[in-house]
């Protein structure tokens, strides 16, 4: 194979070159892989998510040094009883390397994201998040001048902030909730220019979170035993499984798929509910009864998606089949006080929902569900904010318009979308 990477798809096995596809040609509903020529991982000299460049979707890099940096803990490691401990930190830790400064593993997928889609042409992002996605995207588009269109709740638009300014966000806020954000944002996408982001189905968002295992498994030397991460769509587990696939086709790191061990924050735990009943599908009655209330009860609102890919193929059920392992449903208090403990001995703030899995590695040991004396990497998946406000600038995103929900992209905000559009110059593959 000449190409860098071929797609392929789990569902009929077919093969073929990437045009920043998102689904099977064939129309299968299975999550599309990369697959690279080089079986081997080789580092690239460059600084960050690029030095792992090799098996990301892209041909190219961007200006920025922020990647995942891991190091053998020795406070925590000690505290919890697990000698081989490795944590993988994404976020805001100057002192480690961490240069994150939206503080959250969101920056791996928006990265090569932005990139691929830069590569192939195929046009300006379109996003709807006011968590850390949104935010991660921004910063990379601030950092680039890759323009991105994002769609928020009016409510949620202060989450929206860089640390450097981002003149190429075209930010919409909705008078709605989340579901009116993501209906008006599949609006804007039938917008000629303007394509959606693709959450799990995109493989450069899955191959930039994958970097965490890639990154574990070069400071370890070898691929962990247990892989620990809070998920809300699953994404980062998926990724960490295919991640460790690769390696293992490598040769140098071990042949053994770690388990995944992935948390979720109580009262909203579908996977947890779905797992635990064998089910390849989630069910809403029994999975997540009452979303709205339970999701307004959690302490990490990122681990609240309704529609994880959980049955997908090659989602996060066949993850969990492949490699063992189990899921974890974590109280408010249990995290508050695992991040708590992570902050006095580690040394730095956690995202809450980091601090739920730091929380599902304390009980894996309580409960006996790991053997402590083999490795772990411990996905920490966002951190820092504390010392990030402390250091950096920070700039909200100004909104370029707002929109009543329920509203559909009537003549004249189609004009000035189109107008903002023109503007970015950027080349779209006809
Ligand atoms: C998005 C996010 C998660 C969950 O990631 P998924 O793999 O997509 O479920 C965990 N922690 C933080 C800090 C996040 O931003
Ligand atoms: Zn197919």
């Amino acid at each position: 194979m000449k190409e860098k990477y071929l797609l392929h798809c789990p569902g009929c096995g077919r093969l073929f070159p990437d045009h920043y596809t998102l689904d099977c040609p064939g129309g299968c509903d299975a999550l599309l892989r990369a697959v690279y020529a080089e079986r081997r991982l080789i580092l690239k000299d460059l600084p960050g998510i690029f030095r792992y460049s090799g098996w990301l979707p892209i041909e190219g890099h961007l200006p920025i040094d922020a990647g995942p940096v891991s190091y053998e803990s020795v406070g925590l490691a000690r505290e919890l009883g697990v000698p081989h401990l490795t944590i993988t930190f994404s976020g805001y830790w100057p002192e480690r390397g961490a240069g994150m400064e939206t503080c959250s593993f969101k920056e791996l997928e928006a990265q090569p994201t932005a990139l691929r889609l830069r590569e192939k042409g195929a046009g300006i992002i379109q996003v709807s998040s006011a968590g850390n996605t949104g935010r991660a995207f921004c910063q990379v588009s601030g950092l680039t001048g890759t323009p991105v269109v994002v769609v928020v709740p009016t409510p949620a638009a202060d989450r929206l902030w860089t640390t450097v300014p981002a003149e190429n966000v075209c930010l919409i806020t909705i008078d709605g909730d989340y579901s009116d954000s993501i209906a008006f944002g599949r609006e804007v996408c039938k917008l000629p220019g303007i394509v959606p982001e693709g959450g799990a189905k995109n493989v450069a968002r899955r191959d930039g979170m994958g970097t965490v295992m890639l990154d574990g498994a070069v400071s370890a030397g070898r691929l962990p035993d247990y892989y620990f991460q809070a998920v809300g769509s699953g994404t980062g587990g998926i990724a960490a499984w295919e991640a460790a696939e690769r390696l293992i086709a490598d040769g140098r790191f071990g042949s053994r798929l770690p388990e995944l061990h992935l948390s979720q924050n109580l009262p909203f735990v579908p996977m947890v509910r779905a797992h635990e009943a064998g089910r390849r599908d989630i069910v809403p009655s029994e999975d997540m009864p009452d979303p709205e209330a339970s999701i307004a009860r959690v302490s990490a609102d990122v681990l609240t998606n309704r529609h994880p890919p959980w049955g997908i193929r090659g989602g996060v059920f066949d993850a969990l089949a492949a490699s063992g392992g189990r899921m974890y449903a974590v109280t408010n208090e249990e995290a508050q006080d695992a991040g708590r403990l992570f902050a006095e001995i580690e040394g730095i703030d956690l995202d809450p929902a980091a601090a739920v899995a730091v929380a599902s590695l304390a009980c894996a040991v309580n409960e006996r569900f790991i053997d402590p004396e083999k490795h772990v990497l411990l996905n920490v998946t966002g951190g820092g904010y504390e010392r990030a406000a402390e250091d950096l600038d920070r700039h909200l995103i100004e909104p370029f318009t707002r929109v009543r929900a329920g509203a559909g992209l009537d003549g004249s905000l189609r004009d000035d979308i189109l107008e903002w559009v023109s503007e970015q110059g950027v080349a779209v593959r006809a």
